[in-house]
């Protein structure tokens, strides 16, 4: 019996994570000066992805070489999400997954972003069912220690999507609970107005959208703080709907003024303003001025660039050739339009196509890995977990017992005599003994959401884990197990010989840990195996 002792030594030895010496923990400065680095990156992912991604990168190699893993990951997901912003959703997927792989389990505020950009992602892939889910799991895992900021554009996120799937009033009960959040807060507050805004724009509300818009403008005077370039489109928009084209030319030229001044690197946005700006300067009666803004808005796109932009400006330029009386071009240039939409949708659903296959494949990798850990988790010859997944798992099962002592028992199995087994027939025999053993002990062990489990901890010794309220109860199953081994149709394996187990048991106490545990038991067998085999010696008390 001395080699139960081995394994246990094992077991406890497996404890707590390598220490690293060259690398004794980030120094405290250091760490803060990054996170606050980190944090910094909100204030230029919107407006400056590729800036964003850039810093990011740098970032993550500080933190690397400072250890520091909530700073990796923060960079991590700071690169992903200026990927997602900058109209890679393919790599921003590799990255959230990579992260929930290689750092799981993430902290609250990890978990949460993670969740919302992967919503972002799907959205950009048009999935919007996916994407609410996405974000739900990311509601689901709110905590305090999630900054408000973040729980405020998750709920946005949760509005902007009912909205575009047709569920408007629950829309807007998602935006007041992000309002709640955001109020004190300008830059956010202005956000959720100016999305909930866009809602009724899109849904051709126009009092509703107006009233919006109106609201905005009050908070720009409360916060001091300007509209942003895109707001003041949505406002343009918005008097544009109630064919106001005067206050829309006004609020549109403030836009592109706006996104002048800010150097946005957002892929269209000056173009798009630069077209709401020509829409509304056509209907003020002046389409040789509207062409200009478009010659401008075109001039602007580069040329491969923007085609969603470019196919909306054609469009719009066919509108002013047409008021211009030139019936001839405006049919041209609507072709051109129909044309240049065509192509967009085709490339659209061919990129959209190219990353879902990605993603899949990175899910695909996922699931694989999740196989090799689970095999790497199994033991070959009988299936049973081995003792990597004992290390792993009975940890956890101990520390329950701090919250609900009792209920945790351990049985520690040997087959009788099994060396003659061996000797008497063959090592293969030998195997088949225990693969029968294993799908018996397998049986006792079926308990199912308790958290139950049977391993094999090496050679023919054979671990049983039960969760019950009930001492007894767990007694009878294991020796409900040795007799279901012993009455075992043994004559066709080993003929004229019965193959017996023998175990001990030991009760999870207040203050025990799996070394305790494992050794009571172990003591048990040892008075098993003394009292003569085939029987069960549980403790008492
Ligand atoms: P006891 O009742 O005291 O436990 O006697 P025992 O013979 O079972 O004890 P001992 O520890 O001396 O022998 C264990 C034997 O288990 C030795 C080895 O031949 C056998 N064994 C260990 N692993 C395997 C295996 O994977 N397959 C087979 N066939 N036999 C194994
Ligand atoms: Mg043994
Ligand atoms: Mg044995």
């Amino acid at each position: 019996m001395i080699e139960v002792n081995q394994p246990r030594d094992g077991l406890a030895a497996s404890t707590g994570r390598p220490v690293d010496p060259e690398h004794p923990g980030p120094s405290g400065e250091q760490r803060a000066q990054l996170a606050q680095e980190l944090a910094a990156l909100d204030d230029v992912v919107g407006f400056d992805p590729a800036g964003a991604l850039r810093q990011a990168r740098v970032l993550q190699e500080r933190a690397e070489a400072l250890n520091d893993h909530e700073a990796t990951v923060s960079a991590l997901l700071w690169q992903a999400e200026a990927s997602q912003r900058d109209g890679e959703p393919a790599p921003a997927a590799s990255l959230i997954n990579h992260v929930r792989d290689a750092f799981s389990p993430l902290s609250d505020e990890h978990t949460v972003r993670s969740a919302w950009l992967m919503s972002r992602v799907h959205t950009d892939l048009g999935d919007r069912p996916t994407a609410l889910e996405n974000v739900m799991d990311a509601v689901a895992a709110f905590t305090e220690e999630v900054p408000r900021r973040l729980r405020t554009r998750v709920l946005i996120k949760v509005g902007d999507l009912l909205d575009e799937l047709g569920a408007r009033e629950d829309s807007l009960i998602w935006y007041s609970r992000a309002e709640e959040l955001a109020t004190g807060d300008g830059r956010m507050h202005m956000l959720v107005v100016n999305n909930r805004a866009y809602g009724a724009l899109e849904a051709g509300e126009g009092e509703e959208a107006l009233h919006e818009a109106q609201t905005l403008m009050t908070l720009s005077t409360r916060y001091q703080r300007p509209l942003n370039a895109d707001a003041l489109d949505t406002v343009a928009r918005i008097h544009l709907l109630r064919g106001d084209a005067q206050a829309a030319a006004k609020t549109a030229q403030q836009a592109v003024d706006a996104a002048q001044q800010l150097e946005t690197k957002v892929a269209d946005a000056l173009p798009e303003y630069l077209l709401t700006l020509a829409v509304a300067q056509r209907e003020l009666g002046s389409p040789e001025v509207a062409g200009e803004t478009l010659k401008r808005a075109r001039e602007l796109c580069g040329p491969d660039a923007y085609a969603r932009t470019k196919a909306r400006i054609l469009e719009e330029e066919s509108e002013v050739q047409a008021a211009l009386g030139d019936y001839k071009a405006a049919f041209e240039t609507h072709k051109a339009f129909y044309a240049a939409d065509q192509e967009l949708l085709s490339q659209q659903r061919e990129a959209q196509a190219r990353a879902r296959q990605t993603i899949f494949e990175t899910i695909t990798a996922r699931e694989e890995a999740a196989r090799y850990r689970e095999e790497a988790r199994r033991d070959p010859l009988t299936g049973l977990h081995n003792r990597l997944f004992v290390e792993e798992r009975l940890p956890a099962l101990v520390l329950d017992q701090v919250t609900a002592p009792g209920r945790l028992s351990v049985a520690l199995l040997d087959l009788d005599h099994f060396k003659s087994v061996n000797d008497t027939f063959s090592h293969e025999v030998g195997d088949e003994v225990l693969r029968i053993v294993a799908r018996l002990l397998e049986e006792a062990a079926d308990r199912p959401g308790t958290g139950s489990f049977a391993a094999r901890l090496g050679g023919e010794e054979l671990l049983l884990i039960l969760v019950t309220d009930d001492r007894a109860e767990a007694h009878r199953i294991v020796d409900g197990l040795r007799a279901a081994v012993e009455h075992y149709a043994w004559s066709t394996i080993t003929p004229g010989r019965i193959v017996t187990l023998s175990g001990g048991m030991s009760f999870a106490v207040a203050g025990d840990t799996r070394s305790t545990l494992l050794a009571r038991a172990d003591s048990q067998l040892y008075a098993a195996k003394s009292a003569g085999r085939n029987r069960i010696c549980a403790e008492t008390g």
